[in-house]
């Protein structure tokens, strides 16, 4: 990459994003037979949302929004519910199979021996996975 521009190099890892989306998604048992648009494999749907949420990141304005496949090029925007930066900048990862966010309330601490301080402790949200019985490490 020593002799590409910025741009190009930029370019590189927005298409490894996108082939990291696809990791993602058979990590998480993501249905890579299911189809949309009349024959665009859907997991190239997330890869784009992932790829534009990269962009967006990167404050690139121009999101991708077609992908070719088999000799056809398919437009995306009915894919997804907006088409700018800032729709794409808000993209969460979607939550797998058997995963739901749960609610963690710290308990809050009083430090009587120490200042008298109350301290509160933030509400925290974590990917738990119901079948496993245990949250989900990111780590
Ligand atoms: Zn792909």
């Amino acid at each position: 990459m020593l002799n590409k521009s910025i741009k190009e190099s930029e370019d590189v890892l927005f298409k490894l994003g996108h082939e990291l989306a696809h990791a993602y998604d058979k990590d998480r048992g993501f249905d890579f037979t299911s189809t949309s648009l009349g024959g665009l494999p859907s997991s190239e749907i997330n890869g784009v949302r992932f790829e534009n949420y990269l962009r967006a990141q990167d404050g690139e304005s121009r999101m991708r929004l077609n992908y070719t496949f088999g000799g056809t090029n398919y437009n995306l925007r009915s894919s997804f519910d907006g088409n700018s930066a800032g729709y794409f900048n808000s993209y969460i990862a979607p939550l797998g199979r058997n995963e739901v966010y749960k609610r963690i309330s710290p308990i809050n601490q009083f430090n009587p021996n120490i200042d008298n301080t109350y301290v509160r402790k933030p509400v925290l949200y974590r990917v738990y996975d119901t079948k496993k019985k245990s949250f989900v490490s990111f780590d």
